[in-house]
């Protein structure tokens, strides 16, 4: 099974992509989780990511286009994955149709998780109060205003490319992570039969 989640910051795929990989051996691929290693790491990428992160900014594309299609042509990725956070703008996408044509791999389905983004901050500030490790760089209100912000402008048209091509689908995200994740499953399981 080979999935996309999309759905903005604090909207959960972190979580579910997670419960995916651990039930049903779906590798999570994290864009935002790769670029954190990689400024913990102190690479070049993680050097040109860091200060863009904190902004809530997004990293350029052909960094992360770079990124991701190292990662996913692993012999891990070829029993399935759920890509969280990517692609974030149409030229990702694009760029992963290419990648993706290249292995002679398809896409299954785009869940799109939709929360109202007034639940968002107080998400998102719950989670940087509770983290063990202490708060993301971007976990705070002005960072948030602008990831919302890009969001809405970068990644919302993505959502619309997948409906073009048939394979979007939508689950109410406000629900609780374990109705969140029935609602994904269900869809999973429509797919496999
Ligand atoms: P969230 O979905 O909660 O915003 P992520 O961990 O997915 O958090 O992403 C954190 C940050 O990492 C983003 O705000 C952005 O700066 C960067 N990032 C992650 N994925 C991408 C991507 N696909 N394209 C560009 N930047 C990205």
């Amino acid at each position: 099974m080979k999935l996309i989640l999309l759905g903005p910051p604090g909207a959960g795929k972190g979580v579910q992509a997670a419960r995916l990989e651990d039930e049903r051996g779906m590798i999570q691929l994290s864009t935002g989780e790769m670029l954190r290693a990689a400024v913990a790491e102190g690479s070049e990428i993680g050097k040109l990511a860091e200060g863009i992160m904190a902004h809530g900014e997004l990293v350029p594309d052909g960094i992360v286009v770079g990124v991701i299609s190292a990662r996913i042509s692993q012999p891990d990725c070829a029993n399935g994955f759920t890509l969280d956070g990517f692609p974030r703008t149409l030229a990702q996408a694009e760029a992963l149709d290419r990648v993706l044509e290249d292995t002679g791999v398809s896409l299954d389905a785009v869940i799109e998780l939709k929360v109202d983004d007034a639940a968002l901050l107080d998400r998102i500030l719950t989670r940087a109060a509770e983290s063990p490790c202490g708060p993301r760089a971007d976990d705070n209100e002005e960072a948030l205003k602008k990831r919302l912000q890009v969001y809405h402008a970068q990644t919302a048209p993505v959502a619309a490319y997948y409906n073009a091509q048939g394979i979007l689908r939508s689950v109410d995200g406000m629900a609780d992570i374990e109705g969140v994740a029935k609602q994904i499953a269900d869809i999973i399981d429509e797919k496999r039969t």
